[in-house]
């Protein structure tokens, strides 16, 4: 046996490229441009089904970003994505989309977005150019990686066997199962000799340790500002504005699930959560405010006389909170009664137990080691012919359409890459 590489002029290289989600189909594409014969194996009757639900199932494609903007928001092993985000950056993947026909816009915090604000017109598009490209889909779940002798030969799927040159696992991480990313690539990974680092949830809702949340469930706030403190170190380690929800288990919403990834360890009451509920007024001018509601309802209970300043959910708990007598009188209530209630809207505490389910998590944290991967062709380094690319690496982001571009950028490189391999003829 001999090794070459083959050319699009010589026999084309053929590449099996495990699951059809944004990571697989955006491979596939780039390894069908070099010329090679690709084949994405696909568990689901349609490919990209997690694809369909990013972004509210608006598609937050990429974030239109600098490269430092880029990399501060990846969370660990960011130099890892060096070359990946080299060979194809945000500026590429609004580039490539638009090429697909579908057109973007930027929006806060410069999130991207197709211009129609529908997620399935990012996958059709790539569906699309898929099958213009010549690659060949099969809705067939694979059982399991096939290797001989130190290289990946194929796969295997409940119809047989199936050889091929080079095979990509992009069978995303373990969040969302129902899209069909139930772990697979975890078990494929270590068959092949990979260490897979745990996977545990990131960006997921916040489990409280009380019943304060339960009692306000279903209240969704818009401008907060929110911060989490580790009681462990004393430090805070996020704070954020924006919008949040409660639920009957404790906190979730756009602003909580991004305060998640910064929460290394959420074991029973190490962080704490504060929200401030009035943001937008300094103490002093709140204190004003709060005087002037009391004047207004001077004569009503306590309870009755917060409707002005707060939602209805929210005031019989913090009544409660306040430790101030529900049916005291507002004229009576005391100058240091006033300066807890203050105390309490500007930092409302919320002690955290730990995270909701993998399954409830937008993003997978842990996955295929790193070290055991080449960052500039996500070849393995222990299986000749195997490449990964997507969630299912240990890597992962912020909020901001920086998942997508981890797996548009490293989908690229192992697309390219698995196309030009050097294969055993
Ligand atoms: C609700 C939600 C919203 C999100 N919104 C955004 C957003 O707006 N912006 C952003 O950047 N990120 C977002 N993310 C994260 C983003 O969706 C992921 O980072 C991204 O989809 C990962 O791509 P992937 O190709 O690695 O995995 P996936 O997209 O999960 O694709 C993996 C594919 O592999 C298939 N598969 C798995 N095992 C097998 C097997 N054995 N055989 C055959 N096929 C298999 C699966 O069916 C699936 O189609 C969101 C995630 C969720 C859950």
């Amino acid at each position: 046996m001999t090794s070459t590489t083959r050319t699009v002029d010589k026999m084309a290289v053929t590449v099996a490229i495990v699951g059809g989600g944004a990571a697989g189909l955006v491979a596939a594409i780039h390894a069908a441009r070099l010329g090679a014969d690709v084949t994405v194996f696909e568990k689901n009757d349609r490919c990209g089904r997690k694809l369909r639900i990013t972004g509210k199932g608006r598609c937050n494609v990429t974030n239109h970003c600098t490269r430092d903007e880029f990399f501060a928001n990846i969370t660990g092993n960011a130099r890892f994505l060096f070359s990946a985000w080299d060979r194809f950056s945000s500026e590429d993947t609004e580039a490539f989309f638009e090429e697909l026909g579908v057109p973007l816009k930027v929006e806060r915090g410069n999130r991207v977005f197709p211009v129609s604000d529908k997620a399935t017109d990012v996958v059709d598009a790539l569906v699309r150019e898929c099958r213009r490209t010549g690659v060949q889909t099969l809705h067939e779940t694979v059982t399991e990686l096939l290797l001989r002798d130190g290289r990946a030969v194929g796969v295997q799927t409940a119809r047989g066997a199936r050889l091929f040159d080079t095979v990509i696992v992009a069978t995303g991480g373990a969040s969302y199962p129902l899209t069909g990313s139930t772990g697979d690539g975890y078990r494929f990974a270590e068959a092949a000799g990979h260490t897979v680092l745990p996977p545990t949830p990131s960006l997921v809702p916040l489990v409280e340790e009380g019943s304060f949340c339960a009692s306000v469930q279903g209240l969704s706030l818009r401008n907060v500002r929110l911060s989490v403190r580790d009681t462990a170190t004393g430090k805070t380690v996020f704070e954020d504005f924006g919008e949040m929800l409660f639920t009957h288990y404790g906190l979730s919403g756009p602003l909580v699930l991004s305060a998640s990834a910064h929460l290394a360890d959420a074991t029973r009451g190490r962080y704490e959560v504060s929200i401030d509920l009035k943001p937008a007024l300094d103490e002093k001018t709140l204190d004003a405010r709060l005087l002037s509601d009391f004047k207004k309802y001077q004569n009503r209970d306590f309870l009755n006389a917060l409707a002005d300043l707060l939602p209805q959910k929210l005031i019989a708990p913090l009544v409660a909170r306040s430790g101030i007598d529900a049916h005291k009188k507002v004229n009576a209530i005391t100058k240091e009664e006033r300066a807890a209630l203050l105390a309490l809207l500007k930092d409302l505490r919320v002690r955290i137990r730990g995270f909701r389910p993998i399954a409830e998590a937008i993003i997978t944290k842990g996955g295929v080691a790193l070290p055991e991967i080449s960052p500039r062709t996500m070849e393995s380094k222990k299986v000749k012919g195997l490449y990964f690319a997507g969630e299912v690496l240990d890597l992962d982001a912020y909020t901001g359409g920086f998942n997508l571009q981890i797996a548009f950028s490293t989908a690229v490189l192992a697309g390219e890459s698995a196309a030009c391999a050097e294969v055993q003829e």
